[in-house]
């Protein structure tokens, strides 16, 4: 590692001074230079060592700015395994039970969330109790009451709550957000949000009511809820829903298989959007001016992501989402960097106020009506 390192920073040297090496090509100069970074490292502790876990885990050995340095899981395991493949010692190793004391460790800045939904709520106040930044998984919690007692604690403790909005920092979404803030696309008219696949497993926490607080919408839809949000730049004033299940043994009772919902956004913009449990590989935006039109398919899943618009093909390169969000929320935490699309807990609890409003929507059939800022 310090061989590389030096390796690197001799890299950073200007072309004379190293007569051993080749003359980079003028292409070359115009890259940027391998000067290894030497600001602040926000150390996170992953709570929550399963599926997406160990991918953000993979994602961030290739983060300059944000590290994973503890483990917070109830398999003693799973915790051996990690330690040795990411060099996590011992003493930043936590359970459920006792990872309150990560409040007397200096050495972790943030623990990050990756637990079931219903489970957020209290592992996200324990965390701010702790005095630790928190970065919670989508949903942030299964209700609106939840998440506003977790903005509250966080904010009581002083410490910063973002939400792992990936797509928030995707290179072709942002450049259709860029496209729409100056008005290459008109007046912005629809937003259609198409977001599913079939679950599997029918015994996985993802279809317990009690741990996933929800079922599609919970755990897909909210990418449509966001996605119409960010595409159109507007908060939705009211919410239609309706609810379509095919499968009741599978889907139990306030667990959703498939529900559409509409927006009406103050703009005059309108969103229509399916959020499933029962259609593979759905996962499309599509947002319409009155001069022009961006389309996403894939729209959020983890790319690389697909979009063109009434200009042409988006050709931005692939990012891994979780090593660029890393980094981001590191500036976010550590320097009070501003994103182009808010990752906060407040961002996180609009999306919960509208699932609370679009279950409404199915039991009830009424529009109802929604106050988001
Ligand atoms: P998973 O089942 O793969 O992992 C969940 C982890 O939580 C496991 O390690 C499990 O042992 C642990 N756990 C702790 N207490 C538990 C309990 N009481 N019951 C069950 N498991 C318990 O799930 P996942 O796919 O990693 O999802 C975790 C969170 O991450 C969810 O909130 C999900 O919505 C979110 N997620 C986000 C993305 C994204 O792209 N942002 C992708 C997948 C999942």
């Amino acid at each position: 590692m310090d061989s590389r390192r030096k390796f690197l920073q001799k890299l950073a040297l200007p072309a004379l001074a190293l007569p051993f090496l080749p003359l980079p090509s003028w292409a070359n100069l115009q890259k940027p230079t391998l000067i290894p970074y030497q600001g602040p490292v926000l150390r996170v502790a992953i709570m929550g060592l399963g599926g997406y876990g160990t991918r953000v885990a993979e994602a961030m050995k290739d983060c300059k700015k944000a590290k994973l340095v503890g483990v917070i899981s109830g398999t003693p395991a799973k915790i051996k395994t990690w330690q040795s493949k990411y060099g996590i010692p011992a003493k930043n190793c936590y359970n459920y039970e006792n990872f309150d004391e990560v409040k007397n460790n200096p050495d972790i800045d943030a623990i990050y969330v990756i637990t079931p939904n219903a489970l957020h709520h209290n592992q996200v106040i324990r965390s701010a109790k702790a005095g630790k930044h928190v970065i919670c998984e989508k949903p942030m919690a299964v209700n609106a009451k939840e998440g506003q007692e977790m903005v509250d604690a966080c904010k009581k403790a002083n410490v910063k709550l973002l939400v792992g909005y990936r797509m928030h920092f995707e290179p072709k979404t942002l450049e259709i957000i860029r496209m729409r803030k100056a008005g290459e696309l008109g007046k912005i008219t629809f937003f259609q949000g198409l977001v599913g696949f079939k679950v599997g497993d029918p015994n996985q926490w993802r279809l317990s009511k009690e741990l996933a607080g929800g079922g599609s919408l919970m755990d897909i839809g909210i990418y449509a809820i966001n996605g119409a949000r960010y595409m159109v730049g507007e908060e939705p004033m009211w919410v239609t829903a309706q609810e379509t299940k095919t499968d009741p043994a599978m889907f139990k009772k306030d667990v959703d298989e498939t529900i559409q919902f509409q927006f009406g956004f103050p703009g005059g913009a309108v969103a229509s959007c399916l959020s499933t449990y029962n259609m593979n590989n759905l996962d499309k935006f599509f947002l319409n001016g009155n001069d022009g039109f961006a389309e996403m398919q894939p729209s959020t899943n983890y790319g690389p992501i697909k979009a063109r618009t009434h200009q042409g093909e988006l050709s931005h390169p692939h990012v891994t989402h979780q090593t660029v969000q890393m980094d981001e929320m590191a500036e976010i935490i550590l320097n009070g960097k501003q994103p182009i699309v808010p990752v906060d807990g407040e961002e996180g609890l609009k999306d919960l106020k509208i699932i609370d409003a679009i279950y409404e929507a199915v039991q009830t059939g009424n529009k109802v009506s929604l106050k988001l800022s």
